[in-house]
């Protein structure tokens, strides 16, 4: 009786929506979402039965599979069970979470932190954190999807300026409400471009007119600064900047995010971010592997070393190619091609030719800048260098 009903009933326009959905049908086409069976020191990974060199991942420093961060995530996992199975406001809380966070905040300079499950809740609460209706949002045009989320939950207005441009944002501020209180929302480094952020631009006119300075350094974080200490260490800013949010999941080899700050506005976060007050703590072997990577960064620079040696080779093979990187000033480097087409049929052809990467295209990017976004890492050998220059050689020759 109810499986006829099932078959009879109209489709409700959700449902509708979901089949006729064009974005759908084009990511299915550029057949994102695949499952890799086997993955090898963060730059080696088998799908359908090809091996491929990893030029895509966040894992800059290459410390997924140290012997040090798998030891310690084990060792939590035998020691304190899988997950928390709960809020930190409620039973989720561990010891091991304010052992986490008083070593963030020690790493970055900050007085205090607080940990979240993912990189997205944590960069969402940076921002629903501390703004609120009746504030002013000022946002880079770029900014990652989780902070335009903070920013639409928090109920404040909010300003747009174009990508890292500090003079549009001083143009902007000249014309609104100084008594407004005021939030600068941008990035330690851009993910998909690549940029570092004029910080010190920033801290002036964030200084001059009185913006709480929020910083999403997700990229930043051991990859700039003294032993990755991030972009604000980078540009000895540390101090100026009110919040540092980042994610677990790129350099330091884990799953989460965290927010860093001075001791007032942590805890004014603790009290007010429904990210973490509302969701389960991060696992125990999440924070312990995560713990254990921070320590990697400062025991064994080598890694940060490399990571920049690596980026400073593949930088020279691009330019000699004459791709447009987008001025890409770091290890996250896109490869635009202007349209959706010649993105898709470059990634193809790279990936036929054993390397790994990943497109994105207009409205994730601006149009025309229709890019693949490469990521080096640390742990790239000569041998990985060697596919990738073959490949991108047949890619471009193919365009
Ligand atoms: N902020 C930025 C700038 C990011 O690039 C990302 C992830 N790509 C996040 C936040 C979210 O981090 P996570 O993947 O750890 O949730």
């Amino acid at each position: 009786m109810i499986r006829k009903f099932l078959k009879t009933k109209a489709r409700s326009p959700i449902a509708r929506r979901c089949e006729d959905d064009k974005l759908t049908t084009l990511r299915q086409k550029y057949e994102l979402y695949y499952p890799i069976a086997e993955a090898q020191n963060g730059t080696r990974v088998t799908i359908d039965g090809q091996e491929l060199v990893m030029l895509a991942s966040n894992e800059y420093l290459g410390l997924s599979q140290h012997p040090k961060v798998l030891k310690a995530g084990k060792a939590a996992l035998e020691k304190w069970g899988s997950g928390t199975m709960g809020a930190r406001s409620a039973n989720g809380g561990r010891g091991f979470h304010r052992e986490l966070e008083e070593e963030l905040a020690s790493f970055l300079g900050k007085e205090s932190c607080h940990v979240f499950a993912a990189g997205y809740l944590a960069c969402m609460a940076s921002i629903t954190g501390f703004a609120q209706r009746g504030d002013i949002i000022l946002a880079d045009k770029n900014l990652h999807s989780s902070l335009w989320d903070g920013i639409r939950l928090s109920m404040a207005e909010v300003e747009r300026f174009s990508h890292n441009n500090p003079q549009r944002l001083r143009d902007l501020l000249e014309q609104l409400d100084p008594q407004a209180p005021k939030l600068l929302s941008i990035e330690g480094i851009y993910s998909m471009e690549g940029h570092i952020a004029a910080l010190p631009e920033f801290v002036e006119i964030a200084k001059e007119f009185q913006c709480f300075l929020s910083l999403d350094d997700a990229h930043g974080i051991g990859v700039l600064g003294n032993q990755g200490r991030g972009t604000a260490n980078y540009f000895s800013l540390t101090e100026e900047v009110d919040i540092i949010a980042g994610s677990l999941s790129k350099s330091l080899a884990s799953t989460g995010g965290f927010v860093a700050g001075d001791a007032s506005s942590i805890e004014y976060l603790r009290t007010h971010c429904k990210q973490s007050i509302f969701s389960a703590a991060i696992s125990p072997s999440q924070a312990a592997c995560a713990r254990a990577a921070l320590g990697v960064m400062q025991d064994e620079p080598e890694w940060n070393e490399k990571l920049w040696s690596n980026t400073k080779r593949y930088k020279q093979l691009l330019e000699e190619l004459e791709l447009d990187t987008w001025q890409s000033e770091t290890p996250a480097v896109p490869i635009v091609l202007g349209d959706r087409e010649r993105a898709y049929y470059f990634w193809k052809h790279l990936r036929e030719k054993g390397v790994f990467t990943v497109i994105s295209t207009a409205p994730g990017v601006p149009p025309g800048k229709d890019l693949v976004r490469t990521a080096i890492s640390a742990r790239h050998t000569d041998e990985d260098f060697e596919r990738i220059e073959a490949a991108l050689r047949y890619a471009k020759k193919k365009l």
